[in-house]
């Protein structure tokens, strides 16, 4: 089982970024580890504008009220996501 200490700076940066509480402790960073290590995290760039897209996948939501998870599509952050389904919608219109 990975601990907090054996994730890279990025990864940590991205899940701490994503929990969104000023002074998580142990017990939160560890709850972010194992989510990470279950593949129930991941965060890319957006291919429209290059912003951090952050999103997790928890079975249970209890400990991750409030975080910030982007509810854009794919590989878009959610303006890039609304602008494609704009830009989609319209076409689908012609
Ligand atoms: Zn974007």
């Amino acid at each position: 089982m990975a601990t907090w200490e054996e994730l890279d700076s990025t990864t940590q940066e991205d899940l701490t970024e994503w929990l969104n509480i000023v002074n998580p402790d142990e017990e939160d960073l560890q709850r972010l580890a194992d989510l990470h290590e279950a593949g129930q995290f991941y965060a890319v760039d957006c291919g429209g504008c290059g912003d951090r897209i952050r999103r997790g996948h928890p079975d249970n939501w209890d400990h991750f009220q409030g975080v910030r998870d982007d509810e854009g599509g794919g590989e878009l952050c959610s303006d890039c996501y609304g602008e494609y389904r704009k830009l989609a919608a319209f076409v689908e219109d012609v």
